[in-house]
């Protein structure tokens, strides 16, 4: 159910919609007309509102800028069949976002002020959802520091806002990817539970090595063996090994991932075994070298399933066939069904903005 919204709201006298082209998106430097912005001192949140995408005023002092205490989400809106609008599983992004910005001493964000920044923002911008079943409005909740202070301290000051971008199916074709044994993403007890900015940073590097190798992504391993696969790039990891879905566990260095979470659901209610256990590199050779039963796929908000085609693993490179009757491709549709309202919701994760509200 949307909340009733309080949050002021300012609309632009000049929208960009008119120069929107739903059948050409680039996705990524299109935002919609709109942004939410709330912020963060004395201990509380306040004035909250929605206005016109405009540029930041920040200091360059502002601890953001220096020792790393950003936190980010990535959610989607949908236009559905009977033109109400979804947004996916917003409760599950909202408890994650809290996990992230605990772990980095940051002030959680009541989920009232969430949901409402949320419902406000896709209420208003509603027409920049393209009525087509592979097009969806992406939302970036974000929090930063703001406080201006040179000082390792924690910040008394922050700045949670809210953009939106339109996005057409993302694929990027299938991945090529290798299994990393020298560079680590992150380890137990570290941040790689939480979404936050340092993760990425950290990964370029040894990401881009790959890339000069050929490869798309990386495969992770963990930080202690180097032998567990954990992620790839800001996908979670799930392997079907004749028949049964093996998905490494969150033991604290990969995320919660809601697509992760649902994906196993939709499995779940096929019938299919999923396992969620610690899985190395060393089994996933062994079963390629037996001939057995091998789908490797990427999961997460952005793609939804992005299928691998090629492992590379030391010296060694081994070929996936992705065929149209592989089981990934039937979770995927599932799960856009569900989410695109073709079907019932039995999990409860779509929260509906009716059409006209
Ligand atoms: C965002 C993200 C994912 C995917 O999470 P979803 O909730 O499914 O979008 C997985 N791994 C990392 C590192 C991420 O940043």
């Amino acid at each position: 159910m949307p909340t009733v919204t309080t949050i002021p709201v300012t609309r632009t006298t000049a929208s960009r919609l008119p120069d929107f082209d739903p059948d050409h998106i680039v996705f990524g430097n299109n935002p919609t007309d709109h942004m939410f912005t709330a912020r963060y001192s004395n201990g509380s949140w306040g004035e909250a509102r929605v206005e016109p995408l405009h540029q930041l005023t920040l200091s360059p002092l502002a601890l953001c800028l220096h020792y790393g205490q950003t936190v980010f989400e990535g959610l989607k809106a949908y236009r559905l069949e009977n033109g109400d609008i979804s947004i996916f599983r917003p409760y599950k992004h909202h408890s994650r976002f809290n996990k992230s910005l605990d772990r980095l001493c940051m002030p959680e964000v009541p989920e009232a002020l969430f949901m409402d920044a949320l419902h406000t923002l896709v209420s208003l911008d509603r027409d920049w959802i393209p009525a087509r079943a592979d097009s969806s409005l992406y939302l970036r909740p974000f929090v930063i520091a703001t406080e201006p202070r040179v000082g390792v301290k924690v910040s008394d000051e922050y700045l949670f806002m809210v953009v939106a971008l339109p996005m057409s199916s993302y694929y990027a074709g299938n991945l090529k990817v290798k299994v990393e044994t020298e560079f680590v993403r992150a380890v137990e007890g570290g941040t790689g539970a939480a979404k936050c900015g340092g993760n990425y940073g950290a990964a370029f590097y040894p990401t881009q090595k790959a890339k000069e190798q050929g490869y798309d992504q990386i495969l992770w391993t963990d930080g202690k063996h180097n032998e567990f696969l954990e992620e790839s790039g800001t996908m979670n990891l799930m392997f079907l090994i004749d028949g049964v879905l093996i998905t490494p566990p969150l033991a604290g260095s990969i995320l919660d991932g809601v697509t992760r979470d649902s994906l196993m659901a939709i499995a779940r209610e096929m019938g299919i075994v999923v396992t969620e256990r610690p899985f190395s590199y060393h089994e996933l050779e062994a079963a390629l070298l037996a001939g057995k039963q091998v789908e490797a796929f990427g999961v997460g908000t952005a793609a939804v399933i992005s299928p691998i085609e090629l492992i590379g693993i030391g010296a060694n490179q081994y070929k996936l066939p992705v065929t149209d009757d592989a089981v990934l491709f039937q979770l995927k549709r599932r799960l856009q069904d569900i989410r695109l309202g073709r079907v019932a919701d039995p999990f409860g994760w779509n929260d509906i903005i009716p059409a006209g509200e």
